[in-house]
């Protein structure tokens, strides 16, 4: 029996590293959890310590950790429990660990994401704001390093194994499909009214809060577009969105022949976290099986650019370059955040991001620093948007 791998779950308290801990659990003994990190849900991780024993956890902040250490009191083998930014990175960087899941939702999660890379660890990655961010970086740091970056987002993995069937240069384009969010075919009008409940519940997919709104938006097809940019190396006009509401088909490659390659399955993350967990190797999946014949009907129809007008944001950024897909992010997280919060209007987030976007120029995104200086002045233009449209309503 091979030694078991060791995994890092970075946001394991989440959407996805609840997901990641389940396949993990149906995998068993292939994984050895070396570490844990999560941001402020600490009874959750705490009952994820005593049933996968990691060496090593970090929390958000100093007071999260110090009640993380009270509930562990009197645990047999307690991790070591450090905090902030620099734990996280030092849970991925000290456990030596093989294999590292990015599932922190937004710009949390670059910094440890990217450290898994420089060190060249095989990476899982859900977390799609890191690469929109520092997508340039992350490509460089991985070839450098030898890291592989394995897609957790469902149609990036789905591309990935679509790419299976053909070489690099015969692919003419892909297609990521998108379920159209709860809001599919609603009119601008409608939109500008729809409440924060409405729009978390999507019709296809459970997922963290982030990424519910920005399904609904679509902003998260438009992240999408650029992650998948940096994940397979092709401009954007050969990256198409198709909105199929079933969310059956995750994504296609079409090659240069004509032909297209489709990859199916029930909307379940924990396919494509198993995907990347056991790639190159498939083993025996733990979740539903796909039946065509009980569906019967799978529909797809071309996205509606004018109602939602983050995808054609998102566009834009990944054609203008340089520092402004990390300001979209930014903005992106700002607003949707105003949104949950009850400050503005659903159609105020593509509103505030646009403005966001059109107080400065483009500015190269060399390094790090450079990029994360952009994120936090494109949150502080968004947050004084946000202030000033309450103070006129
Ligand atoms: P979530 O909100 O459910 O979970 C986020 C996790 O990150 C939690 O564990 C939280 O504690 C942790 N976290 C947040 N801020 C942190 C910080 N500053 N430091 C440390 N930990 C922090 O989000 P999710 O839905 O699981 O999504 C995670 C990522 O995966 C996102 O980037 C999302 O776009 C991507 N993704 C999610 C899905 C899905 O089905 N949920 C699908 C595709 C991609
Ligand atoms: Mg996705």
């Amino acid at each position: 029996m091979p030694h078991p791998r060791r995994l890092v779950v970075l946001g394991s308290t989440g959407s996805i590293g609840v997901s990641t801990l389940e396949v993990v659990e149906h995998l068993t003994p292939t994984f050895e959890v070396v570490g844990l990190v999560a941001g402020r849900r600490v009874e959750r991780l705490a009952e994820q310590i005593v049933r996968f024993r990691p060496r090593m956890v970090a929390v958000l902040d100093e007071s999260a950790a110090r009640t993380l250490r009270t509930l562990l009191e009197g645990t047999r083998d307690a991790p070591r429990v450090v905090s902030g930014p620099a734990g996280a990175a030092a849970v991925v960087l000290e456990t030596a660990a093989d294999v590292v899941m990015a599932a922190i939702v937004g710009a949390a999660g670059l910094a440890p994401t990217l450290e898994a890379v420089k060190a060249g660890k095989t990476v899982g990655l859900a977390n799609k704001e890191a690469l929109v961010i520092a997508g340039g970086l992350m490509v460089e740091a991985a070839r450098r390093s030898g890291a592989t970056l394995l897609p957790v987002d469902s149609e990036h993995n789905a591309v990935h194994q679509c790419l299976r069937a053909g070489g690099p240069d015969e692919v003419r384009r892909i297609v990521l499909t998108a379920s159209g969010g709860p809001f599919r075919g609603r009119s601008r009008a409608e939109l500008e009214h729809v409440t924060v409940r409405e729009a978390l519940d999507h019709p296809t997919w459970s997922m963290g809060d982030k990424i519910t709104i920005d399904s609904a938006t679509l902003m998260n097809k438009g992240l999408e577009v650029i992650e998948a940019h940096f994940l397979f190396g092709l401009p954007g006009a050969a990256i198409d969105v198709l909105v199929h509401p079933q969310s059956v088909v995750h994504s296609m490659v079409e090659f240069r022949d004509g032909s297209v390659v489709a990859q199916l399955g029930v909307p379940d993350m924990r396919h494509p976290i198993q995907y990347a967990l056991t790639w190159p190797e498939r083993r025996e999946g733990c979740i539903p099986r796909l039946d065509l014949a009980r569906l019967a009907t799978l529909t797809f129809e071309a996205p509606d650019v004018d109602v939602f007008p983050c995808l054609k944001l998102a566009y834009a950024a990944l054609e203008a370059g340089g520092d402004v897909p990390a300001r979209l992010s930014a903005a992106n997280e700002v607003a949707v955040q105003g949104f949950l919060q009850g400050k503005i209007g659903f159609m105020d987030v593509p509103r505030t991001i646009e403005a966001v976007l059109e107080r400065e120029s483009k500015a190269p995104a060399d390094d790090l620093e450079s990029l994360l200086e952009a994120d936090r002045r494109a949150r502080e233009i968004a947050r004084s948007i946000i202030r000033e449209r309450r103070t006129r309503r």
